[in-house]
């Protein structure tokens, strides 16, 4: 997909000036002199970046946020506010009324790109802006759930020579109530706060080790997912810490209030984004589990079958698969209904799975069929599996209510390949599947064994009878 970048000021030198320094070999760059302009190229063809003079015209900046928010196409746009640099309440107004970042009118060349490959990287990520669609994906609400924002917890790595900064940040502690833990770089770099949401870090021009303390907060797995905001009085380097993976980076100049609404914000994503993931997770194992039985369901079979067919591929080895089927499930289900069908499903699928091992795989994969795979087991062995899966079923008549209960049974169709079979488990399965139609038409709560096309043993003998 090809990104972009959208200029508007009204002023053509400093929108000249401003494109020459981006790598416009990477992003093709518009340029508009009018807020009008801006919002008819922006409806033409959404860019990923837009920057926008804060003395633009009639700018109203606020609208012109949530306009592009309130918009599909454009809900994912940066907004960036180019500010002079001695203007410290633009800034934070600019902040206040949504722009993702403010920077400089004189920017150099070296940062705004960073700030650009910064932006182009996190683009969606922005606080709050996805997650009222994703809300509504997961949970099917109407409305979004409001939001319980915890307290957030920033770690501050400091030198002994940089205190004087610990006065702004205590600024901020009060103002906000954020919780601001002063550290050193050799304990942040060790042992990373596991509660910290943002990760502040202070660049003085003696200092020559705050970058490396960044890339080591970005690679440790406790701080990985942290925010980390960059603070510095010497940014232009051959690497920015833009691209070395902090979050943001400003002068240290900046103010106690435009400090706050930055934590606050880089705290906000970094909530969005573990919820994200939570969510994503979470999905994930709804789309493999069977929600009536708690079992693997018929994706997370077909995905487990597909893995054990390369692993047989790469290493032959003995496997056993058993297909288990509820004797006369549709009479259970005519005299004591279809919920306690359920009940009596639920059940047998937790004490099949109590008889299992746990490298053993068992999936609920139609209505009252389940596939049970045993990796590494002969047949003899498979076989005692089974007749102790059948037993337990049998031998435990399920509760419905206190005077009611239930004898289930099970018929299973055992298939053993041995190593040197050389089978797939779509042959597996199928065998399985004929040697369970022969324990039906046999009588039913009970055993058959497959005989196998190409099988070097047979020890259990053709579509072996009943035990
Ligand atoms: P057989 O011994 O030959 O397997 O007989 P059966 O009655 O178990 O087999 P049949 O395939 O005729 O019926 C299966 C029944 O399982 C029919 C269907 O309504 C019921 N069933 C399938 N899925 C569910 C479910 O999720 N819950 C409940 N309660 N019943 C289900
Ligand atoms: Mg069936
Ligand atoms: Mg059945």
């Amino acid at each position: 997909m090809q990104r972009s970048v959208l200029i508007i000021d009204a002023i053509s030198t400093r929108r000249i000036h401003m494109r020459a320094q981006l790598d416009t070999a990477a992003y093709p760059v518009d340029l508009a002199d009018t807020q009008t302009e801006g919002l008819a190229l922006i409806r033409k063809d959404p860019p990923d970046v837009v920057f926008i003079a804060d003395d633009l015209p009639g700018l109203r900046l606020r609208q012109f946020c949530k306009t592009l928010r309130g918009n599909t196409q454009t809900q994912f746009t940066t907004v960036v506010v180019a500010v002079r640099s001695e203007n410290q309440s633009a800034r934070v107004s600019a902040l206040v009324d949504g722009a993702h970042d403010v920077i400089d009118m004189n920017s150099d060349g070296v940062d705004l790109k960073a700030r650009v490959r910064s932006f182009m990287r996190t683009s969606g990520q922005s606080e709050g802006w996805y997650r009222q669609p994703q809300t509504q994906a997961v949970t099917g609400l109407a409305e979004a759930v409001p939001e319980f924002a915890p307290k957030t917890v920033a770690s501050f790595v400091a030198r002994d020579s940089e205190i004087w900064f610990a006065k702004i940040l205590s600024d901020v502690s009060a103002a906000s109530g954020i919780d601001i833990r002063p550290t050193s770089a050799q304990l942040a770099r060790r042992n990373p706060d596991v509660e910290s949401d943002v990760y502040i870090l202070l660049e003085t021009g003696s200092d020559d080790g705050t970058r490396d303390t960044l890339v080591a907060l970005r690679s440790h797995p406790t701080s990985r997912d942290s925010r980390i905001l960059f603070v510095t009085d010497c940014p232009s380097q051959i690497a920015s810490p833009l691209d070395l993976g902090a979050d943001d980076q400003v002068p240290t100049t900046i103010t106690a209030t435009e400090l706050r609404l930055r934590i606050d914000r880089l705290a906000r994503r970094k909530r969005d984004a573990d919820r994200k993931r939570k969510e994503t997770t979470e999905l994930a194992q709804k789309a493999y589990v069977d929600a009536l039985t708690g079992l693997s369901n018929r994706t997370a079979m077909e995905e487990y079958l597909l893995r054990m067919d390369h692993a047989l591929t790469a290493q032959p080895r003995a496997v056993a698969m058993m297909i288990a089927d509820v004797d006369h499930f549709k009479a259970i289900n005519d005299n004591h209904g279809h919920a306690a069908g359920d009940v009596i499903l639920a059940q047998l699928a937790r004490t099949m799975r109590s008889k299992l091992r746990d490298g053993d795989f068992i999936a609920r994969y139609g209505g009252e069929e389940f596939l049970i795979v045993l990796p590494n087991v002969e047949a003899e062995q498979a076989h005692d599996v089974a007749l102790r899966l059948r037993d337990a079923v049998a031998d435990n008549p399920i509760a419905l209510n206190a005077s009611t209960h239930v004898r289930a049974t099970i018929s299973i169709g055992l298939a053993v390949a041995h190593r040197n079979d050389r089978m797939s488990t779509t042959d597996l399965q199928r065998a399985a599947d004929n040697a369970l139609y022969s324990a039906k038409r046999n009588g039913r709560n009970r055993i058959d064994i497959a005989l196998l096309a190409n099988s070097h043993e047979r020890p259990l003998g053709r579509t072996h009878g009943e035990q």
